[in-house]
């Protein structure tokens, strides 16, 4: 009508399984802005590149500039603002290593990082600048002896990047290493992938879990409830079978930064055999300035979650300090 014709979206590949998906992922901006029918100017490539698969962009809105799942996955020309306060490592888990691999900064429980990749690339990650090929394979071996030597140690959470980027063969030779540490009880899966390419949970992955002598705990990563749909149910619903199923979301500034949206994904997320456990306040990595919510307007938005949910459906909010044994709830 006003003479401005509409961008019309690229047709999406036929679904495949998840390493194809993997694979195929759109790795570019202006493939990204292209495939949901967004002006290209929106978008800006950067070191840390676009990730973005396909089961996840089926749920965008065509179109949309301001599309919750489309402003998470893709660069922009805000993210080369240098701000203040930003910096490359804004957690100092440099210093908190005593193998690379191997972050223990918590009690009783420490962050293994089997491999940097992810499913997809959240762009306010505060592991986006992190030095991944510094935790590469060989490192892996050297952080399970770390681990063999802290009887402290009792529940391991694999992190990453994304732990289940390994396929099922490295995946179960890993779990079988973990198994073997005696003084390990709890396995915790920190785990992006069945929203971003939900057939990775595979009945396979599913089965060699459940025979885990380790208590299962998995921890899933939605913003919002728009990244939500019938095949994460499916994966949900699975990993539900094999233990606690729990959710951290981060406060994002025009993503999930307002009480409708906050409830949505409480709701969305409960229908799908979730629980709601942290909502963090954004760690100030560089480039992320642009998704920062101040303190003062993440409590009054919490408060007036608390009027509209069952207490079992409220996120703690918290924040990572560094240097910090736990995380602090704001
Ligand atoms: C968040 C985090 C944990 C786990 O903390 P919980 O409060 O148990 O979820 C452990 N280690 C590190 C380095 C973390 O950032
Ligand atoms: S999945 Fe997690 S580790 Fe990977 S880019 Fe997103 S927030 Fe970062």
């Amino acid at each position: 009508m006003n003479g401005k014709s509409a961008i019309v979206p690229v047709p999406p590949p036929p679904a495949a399984g998840w390493q194809e998906e993997l694979r195929g992922a759109l790795r570019r901006a202006h493939e990204l802005c292209a495939a949901v029918g967004v002006d290209p100017a929106l978008g800006a490539d950067s070191d840390f590149p676009v990730l973005a698969p396909w089961p996840l962009l089926r749920r965008i809105r065509p179109g949309d500039p301001a599309d919750p799942i489309l402003r998470q996955l893709l660069s922009s020309p805000e993210e080369s603002l240098e701000v203040p306060g930003y910096g490359p490592d804004p957690l100092a888990e440099a210093a908190a290593s005593p193998a690379p691999a191997l972050i223990h900064k918590y009690h009783g429980r420490a962050l293994l990082i089997a491999t940097g990749a992810c499913a997809l690339h959240c762009r306010y990650c505060f592991r986006r600048e992190f030095p991944y090929g510094a935790h590469a394979r060989g490192r892996l071996q050297q952080a399970l002896q770390a681990l063999r030597e802290a009887p402290d140690i009792g529940e391991i959470i694999l992190s990453g990047g994304d732990p289940l980027s390994l396929d099922d063969t490295r995946l179960a030779a890993l779990l079988t290493e973990l198994e073997a540490i005696p003084h390990l009880h709890t396995l915790r899966l920190h785990t992006r992938f069945p929203i971003a390419i939900p057939q990775r949970v595979t009945p396979a992955l599913l089965a060699r879990l459940r025979a885990s002598r380790l208590q299962v705990v998995s921890v899933v990563h939605v913003n919002h409830a728009q990244e939500l749909d019938a095949h994460t149910a499916t994966a949900l619903r699975g990993l539900a079978t094999l233990g606690p199923l729990l959710n951290q979301a981060v406060l994002l500034a025009g993503i999930n930064d307002s009480v409708e949206a906050l409830e949505a994904l409480s709701r969305a997320l409960f229908a799908q055999g979730v629980l709601p456990y942290y909502l963090h306040q954004l760690d100030r990595v560089r480039g992320a300035a642009h998704f920062a919510v101040d303190d003062a307007r993440a409590r009054a938005l919490c408060a007036q979650l608390q009027a509209r949910l069952p207490g079992y459906l409220l996120p703690r909010l918290a924040r990572e300090e560094p240097g910090r044994a736990h995380k602090t709830l704001l």
